[in-house]
């Protein structure tokens, strides 16, 4: 019966959505900085959306497309959001996250704008009164999933091939390839539907996301894993990657996706933390196996995100970054 409730509630909340983007005659697409599968994925889907209804959105982000996802978003011209160009929507739909400071160095744009807000997200603890219309659900796998639901409930056979990528794009990389927490039946059924609709061939599509290492990436990779400190008895890993260690393999932070992840599979380990210096601070992504919020240690850090999955920032240095953060996470232990 819960299970019902919720899905009508939902169904409800995608329909309502619908209508008012279906009133948008120029809408902005935006996702968040330093964007990953799930943030491109669902902009372009949303995009196709918009064109199957006759109308062309403009898309933004402040960071280039990362490398894996280029042949994705390939046909698609995602810019730099200025003032000349948002002033052209009339309406803005930020995706894939819920604070304007995760949308760039048009923060403060978006707090003074008479434009309407819209949010499709599924991160924790959206602003009060700051968006007109959301599609919001913090159970969501990804963001990509709520952008499958606003196809299904408009019209499923709008579930192109270019669609179908970018929602399968979306889901494969925010479930840590079907592994997280939130993957649940609705996740698999999702995933069929989109893969049939589309007519999609799913190993080629990880294969063009993740298959794509070099050599120096794993090289680095064997020296951040000969690092990890296992600290509160084993629960919680840290891991740490210097500028030093990047010069050192021939590597960008770009190379980092997907390390933190790597001691949640030590037997007991139940939270991740890397810790790397970016633009002058420390940049920290925190895992987890749902048994601290991850969320919370991450605000008091300038950052946030999800109950298993955050990010947030430290002035620095590394060191004193992880004296300050573990504290945090052992009292949240059970
Ligand atoms: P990642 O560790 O991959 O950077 O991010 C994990 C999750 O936390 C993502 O859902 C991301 O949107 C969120 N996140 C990462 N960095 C920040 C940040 O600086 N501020 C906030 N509010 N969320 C973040
Ligand atoms: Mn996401």
């Amino acid at each position: 019966m819960q299970v019902n409730n919720t899905a009508i509630k939902i169904r409800k909340m995608v329909k309502k959505f619908a209508e008012a983007l279906a009133k948008l005659e120029k809408p902005g697409l935006i996702s968040h900085i330093g964007p990953d599968g799930d943030a491109i994925g669902s902009q372009l889907a949303l995009n196709f959306w918009f064109r199957s209804r006759g109308i062309k959105p403009l898309l933004f982000n402040d960071d280039p497309v990362p490398d894996n996802l280029k042949w994705l978003s390939a046909q698609e011209e995602i810019r730099i959001p200025t003032e000349e160009l948002l002033d052209r929507c009339d309406g803005i739909l930020f995706v894939d996250g819920n604070d304007p400071f995760r949308f760039g160095k048009m923060a403060a744009y978006f707090s003074d704008t008479a434009r309407p807000l819209y949010l499709i997200d599924h991160h924790l603890d959206p602003p009060d009164g700051f968006f007109r219309e959301m599609l919001w659900d913090s159970d969501a796998s990804s963001t990509a999933y709520l952008v499958y639901s606003l196809f299904v409930e408009t019209g499923p056979e709008h579930i192109t091939k270019e669609v179908a990528e970018a929602l399968y794009s979306g889901i494969l990389t925010d479930t840590g390839s079907f592994r997280f927490d939130s993957v649940t039946a609705a996740t698999h059924f999702a995933i069929g539907s989109i893969i049939k609709h589309g007519g999609i061939k799913p190993s080629e599509i990880y294969s063009r996301i993740y298959d794509n290492k070099s050599l120096a990436e794993y090289h680095l990779l064997g020296t951040a894993l000969k690092g990890i400190r296992l600290l509160c008895d084993g629960r919680v890993a840290v891991m740490q990657v210097t500028e030093k260690m990047l010069a050192e393999n021939g590597c960008s932070q770009d190379d980092l996706e997907g390390f933190v992840n790597y001691p949640l599979s030590i037997h007991g380990v139940i939270a991740s933390v890397i810790f790397y210096e970016r633009e002058g601070r420390v940049k920290i992504s925190l895992r987890g196996k749902s048994l601290v919020d991850l969320n919370q240690v991450a605000r008091r850090f300038d950052g946030g995100g999800h109950f298993n999955a955050a990010g947030a920032w430290h002035p620095g240095p590394i060191e004193k970054a992880v004296n300050e953060l573990v504290p945090l996470i052992a009292e949240s232990l059970p």
